[in-house]
């Protein structure tokens, strides 16, 4: 999601690689769970989220809509978020104040309360400086926070994503037939969350060559 606010405002002013220390640990969170509350629907999810989501829960992205993710419109495009309008009004994978998919977590949580600013050629992280509650945190490695077992393959995937969902997101404003913006949008949501990846081969490669399905994008 684009965000236009000022880096002074929201960060320690600082530019972090994955293989920075960064003041992150909050001691395992320690019965705290707000960042898994009441966010709305602001917990986008990427292609990686929703392939792990759904072969973790052994069901298919359309039967977990409703439940555990939902749809929202975010920059004109159409894109699953986590669902937390629930009577509690937070994630339906929190249990006893615990994520039961901790392994599995989308990327926004396992990069919380890191952020992602995207330059012409990458992207370096942020440590937003209000977000998380717990004061006097503990350093961290970026790597060893974000937690995935291949960083660099990780986050060659997060920037092309990102550059694919920009250069889509300018395609769309500049469409005048509504019909069209809506067959593309949708087209999106079909190819990259709705028909299943192959468990048996590599999932970054096969999003790479739905990629390379728009040619213009
Ligand atoms: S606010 Fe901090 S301590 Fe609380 S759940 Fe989020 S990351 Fe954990
Ligand atoms: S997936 Fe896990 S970490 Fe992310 S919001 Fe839900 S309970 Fe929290």
């Amino acid at each position: 999601m684009l965000r236009d606010v000022s880096m002074d405002e929201i960060s320690d002013g600082k530019k972090y690689t994955h293989k920075d220390l960064a003041r992150l640990s909050c001691n395992d969170c320690m019965g705290c769970s707000s960042c898994c509350e009441e966010m709305g629907d602001t917990i986008i999810l990427d292609p990686l989220d929703v392939y792990r989501i759904t072969k973790r829960l052994n069901k298919p992205f359309t039967e977990l809509l409703g439940t555990h993710l939902a749809l929202k419109v975010v920059d004109g495009i159409v894109m699953p978020s986590i669902n937390m309008d629930n009577e509690v009004k937070a994630c339906a994978f929190l249990v006893n104040k615990r994520c039961t998919i901790h392994d599995i977590r989308p990327g926004f949580c396992r990069l919380f309360p890191l952020g992602r600013a995207y330059e012409d050629d990458g992207f370096y992280y942020f440590l937003q400086k209000d977000e998380c509650k717990v004061k006097n945190r503990g350093k961290v490695r970026i790597d060893k926070w974000i937690c995935e077992s291949d960083i660099v393959s990780y986050e060659a995937f997060t920037l092309r994503w990102h550059k694919f969902i920009v250069t889509l997101r300018n395609m769309l404003e500049k469409m005048t037939d509504e019909e069209e913006v809506k067959a593309l949008s949708l087209s999106v949501l079909n190819n990259f969350y709705i028909v299943p990846f192959d468990e048996r081969k590599d999932f970054y490669e096969q999003v790479y060559e739905r990629i390379e399905n728009y040619p213009n994008i």
